[in-house]
């Protein structure tokens, strides 16, 4: 048998891998509309370990621009939500991660790269992994009011929760909060991932979005469906964390 030159062979291992990559199928992303331009889509995890798992962000289509609430984990994934969107005539205008984590800010540089703003909380900045590292257009601290078009759309940040730089955006007109990974949906019997929680202020964070907000129809969550009164059950779901934590350890042997 005939011995490949070393350069070749690394040729064709590298050929095979990026033909495989490729070829991975993806599961299409899902839209679902929530009324009067505003749409929710779901992607997927497609990094190892997490295949599948859906991850949601918002859309908000302005008259002739859009904005993104939330960018899926991978360039391809927000590629496609990308072009989803200019199939719609419009151009995505800003973007906004509502968390440092992956399933939020996962897609931020290649939204940059294809033209959009990226808004950043203060403290989003500060805790970006390292090897996402995106430098912001607009930054903010606690609070920015902003336009998409014909839409009104605010971002606030009242305090910590699931993480300490938990952002939510409030549509007054629809009256439809994204509340990412914040808050949780009905079909979530925990808190799920709690690494970066700041468990002490989740429960205040959560009232004072409800306070702010007393006239919430939809809530989107970071991973689920939309429902309206998922702020409540989010509550639920960090009272019954506090009082497992709270519980004395069983130092039975049976
Ligand atoms: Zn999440």
């Amino acid at each position: 048998m005939k011995v490949l030159p070393l350069a070749v062979l690394f040729l064709l291992l590298t050929v095979q891998h990026v033909v495989a990559d490729e070829a991975r199928v993806l599961k299409p992303i899902q839209y679902q509309s929530l009324g009067n331009d505003v749409w929710m889509y779901t992607a997927y995890m497609d990094i190892t370990g997490y295949d599948n798992y859906p991850t949601n962000g918002v859309i908000v289509l302005g008259n002739e621009s859009a904005m993104i609430v939330d960018l899926p984990v991978s360039d391809i994934y927000t590629r496609y939500v990308f072009d989803w969107i200019e199939k719609q005539g419009r151009e995505v205008r800003y973007v906004v991660p509502q968390h440092f984590h992956i399933d939020s800010a996962g897609g931020l540089k290649y939204a940059q790269k294809r033209g959009a703003q990226v808004l950043m909380l203060d403290k989003t900045q500060a805790m970006q992994f390292s090897e996402l590292e995106v430098k912001p257009d607009i930054v903010f601290a606690d609070e920015l009011r902003l336009r998409v078009d014909q839409h009104d759309l605010w971002l606030a940040h009242l305090g910590g929760g699931h993480s300490a730089d938990s952002v939510v955006a409030w549509l007054p007109q629809q009256k439809i909060l994204v509340g990412g990974c914040l808050v949780k949906s009905g079909q979530s019997k925990t808190l799920g991932n709690t690494v970066d929680a700041v468990m002490d202020a989740y429960a205040n964070t959560l009232r004072r979005i409800q306070n702010r907000f007393p006239d919430i129809q939809t809530v989107t969550p970071g991973h689920g469906a939309p429902a309206e009164n998922l702020l409540q059950h989010t509550l639920g779901l960090v009272q019954l964390h506090q009082e497992k934590q709270n519980q004395p350890i069983d130092m039975s042997t049976d």
